[in-house]
């Protein structure tokens, strides 16, 4: 894997920061001072976290939150991150008339429409449907296998695999609700490989 380092020229907008709370919602103050020791947010006088939506954040200072959390508590409270992504992540509107394999296809713009450059740029540019620093922050690489009811890919995003499981799960969901995700055997970025494998199956 990648070094955090590397993405030091990207930013992440404020509704991905707050998937980091909503998945470890059992100890927010806790979750909170993982954000405020990455100095993302600010607190309000009543001692609470203020993170913004629309707001743009180090990338970089985000993964390292996310590893901490993985180190000290493992993958549930990140694949709970990875699932509430749904609500609060931004997807263009023509993705939500997609079809699960439609929205397969737009899964890794609405990635890039969340991460902008340190100028503040979107990575994925609406107006130009361009995105910028094609390769910058990895992907979400997951097709439909024709004629089957199967999504398979690949995720090389620097995020942790228990995130990226969750947030396909829960894109997956949200059109499919018998939707299963499971992480195909070999490799995996847990163990400092490039990529992890995924297998969506639904009924
Ligand atoms: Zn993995």
């Amino acid at each position: 894997m990648r070094k955090f380092e590397e993405y030091n020229q990207f930013q992440v907008y404020g509704a991905t920061v707050l998937t980091f709370i909503e998945g470890f919602s059992a100890f927010t103050l806790l979750a909170n001072q993982f954000l405020l020791d990455e100095q993302l947010g600010t607190t309000d006088g009543a001692g609470g976290l203020v993170i913004e939506k629309e707001k743009l954040y180090p990338m970089s200072n985000l993964l390292r939150a996310f590893a901490r959390l993985g180190k000290e508590f493992g993958d549930l409270p990140l694949y709970r991150a990875g699932l509430t992504i749904q609500k609060n992540a931004f997807y263009p509107p023509s993705m939500l008339e997609q079809g699960i394999a439609g929205a397969f296809d737009f899964i890794d713009l609405g990635y890039y429409l969340n991460h902008a450059t340190r100028d503040g740029k979107p990575l994925f540019d609406v107006v130009t449907q361009k995105v910028r620093h094609p390769d910058g922050i990895g992907h979400y690489a997951l097709r439909a296998v024709p004629g089957k009811r199967e999504i398979k890919g690949f995720i090389d995003a620097p995020y942790p695999c228990p995130y990226t499981h969750g947030v396909i799960l829960g894109v997956a969901q949200r059109f499919e609700p018998s939707a299963t995700v499971s992480h195909d055997p070999g490799p995996c970025r847990k163990l400092g490989d490039k990529a992890c494998y995924f297998t969506i199956k639904w009924s």
